[in-house]
């Protein structure tokens, strides 16, 4: 029988490494759900392709986006579209926020990839477990924000979690083949980004477009960005920490600008193990649609004879993203999702030309220092929703008095 898979941010770059393998492996897996932002057409297409799956767009106003809109009127006042009675969007069976998480449990899959990028994968993620389904989870932002929660709901529901970032999954496996019990601390390797070797003042001027330019991986915007602050280890450490169960201290990153060594565990005889490919992520992608087996894949596979492989020590002065994660872990279990919502803010303003490269650690800082106990709440998801929505606030308040 074939795999039902759900892709839940497929015209994303996590999503289309998806797309490749269930294009190569029809034999294997029967895509049920398509979900996007606002890329309505590139979702009417794989609908085409794929008539069988379900499609959701978040956006209800995406025809601004798509240029889809014959209906003025609703555009003009903002109405929402309703999913299948749009002639501008003949192929979208879901619509709006509540109609993605509608979708979700309409699919019936028996694994979602989520490929959403940011705090919107959280409310996706959850809906995904309550739907009985696994998920292959690529969005880091729900394990930092809601780790707990999402880990008894699973529990709940007898649903598997199985990571897709690279270095957890490399993880992951690391730690199925060994043993918890045996490890005695967990290794993250980071590429260290574009200004791996740039100094303090270099780093005051750099571009959005430099940062982007990462030097071994390609992935969506967000994610670039926070590989080249280290804020991508950062929220990867507290992913590691909610994933594994590991305390901070015994989480430690390693830089290895190759990104070859995946990750790497230390068993308690002081022996070290790692996972090694070529950083592509359909293979980890592969891995969490194939898992509990390992099924033959095309990806990643390493060619030894022209390999070199460098480590270093991370510099947490040069970039202090990396040190307020691990504050926000250890000061937890709350402040993971203040350090993503203030990053997540500074990342736009920073794309916006708003605040500067330095700035960036500098408005995390800022926010992680207020005052959260009255919105700690009781742990919930809406109550974590509410915790970001203030860092959110705070951060837009630093921008805008700077
Ligand atoms: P991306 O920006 O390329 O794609 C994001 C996808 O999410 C798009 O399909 C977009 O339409 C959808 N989306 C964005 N905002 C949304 C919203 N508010 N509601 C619903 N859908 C929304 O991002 P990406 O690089 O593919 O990363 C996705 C996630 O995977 C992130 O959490 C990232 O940290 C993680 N991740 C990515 C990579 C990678 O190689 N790209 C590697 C490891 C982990
Ligand atoms: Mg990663």
């Amino acid at each position: 029988m074939k795999k039902k898979v759900a892709v839940l941010g497929a015209t994303g770059s996590i999503g289309k490494s998806t797309l490749d393998i269930l294009r190569n492996e029809r034999e294997r897996f029967e895509p049920v759900l398509f979900t996007a932002h606002s890329a309505a057409e590139e979702l009417q297409k794989l609908k085409k392709e794929f008539p069988g799956a379900l499609t959701a767009l978040a956006n209800n106003n995406a025809c601004f986006a798509s240029g889809a809109c014959v209906d003025g009127n609703a555009c003009a006042t903002g109405d929402a579209y309703v999913a299948g009675t749009s002639p501008a969007l003949p192929g979208i069976d879901f619509l709006g926020s509540e109609g993605l998480l509608d979708a979700i449990a309409a699919a019936g899959a028996d694994v979602a990839v989520n490929g959403i990028s940011g705090a919107a994968g959280l409310e996706p993620s959850a809906a995904v477990i309550k739907s009985g389904s696994d998920l292959a989870l690529a969005n880091k932002e729900t394990i930092v924000m809601a780790g707990r929660i999402i880990f008894t709901l699973a529990e709940e529901k007898k649903v598997h979690i199985i990571p897709v970032d690279s270095e957890h999954s490399a993880l992951f496996s690391l730690i199925e083949a060994h043993g918890k019990n045996n490890v005695s601390e967990i290794i993250l390797t980071a590429s260290g980004g574009p200004f791996r070797n740039y100094p303090p003042e270099k780093l005051a001027a750099v571009t959005p477009e430099e940062a982007l330019a990462h030097p071994t991986w390609n992935m969506g915007p967000k994610i670039t960005m926070d590989s080249a602050t280290l804020a991508n280890k950062g929220l990867e450490v507290i992913e590691a920490a909610g994933l594994f169960g590991f305390p901070p201290e015994k989480i430690k990153v390693v830089i290895h600008p190759q990104s070859i060594v995946h990750s790497m565990i230390r068993l308690k005889n002081g022996a070290v193990y790692a996972q090694l490919s070529k950083p592509d992520m359909r293979l980890p992608i592969h891995e969490a649609l194939s898992w509990p087996e390992t099924e033959h894949s095309p990806y990643g596979a390493l060619d030894f004879d022209s390999l070199s492989l460098t480590f270093e020590k991370p510099d947490f002065e040069r970039f202090p993203m990396l040190a307020l994660a691990y504050e926000a872990l250890k000061r937890g279990p709350f402040l993971p999702t203040i350090y993503n919502a203030a990053n997540e803010v500074a990342v736009e303003a920073f794309f916006k030309g708003e605040i500067g490269f330095l700035e960036i650690s500098r408005l995390v800082g800022y926010v992680l220092s207020k005052d959260f106990t009255e919105e700690e709440g009781t742990g919930s998801i809406e109550s974590i929703l509410v915790l970001d929505k203030k860092a959110r606030e705070l951060a837009g308040n630093f921008i805008r008095s700077r």
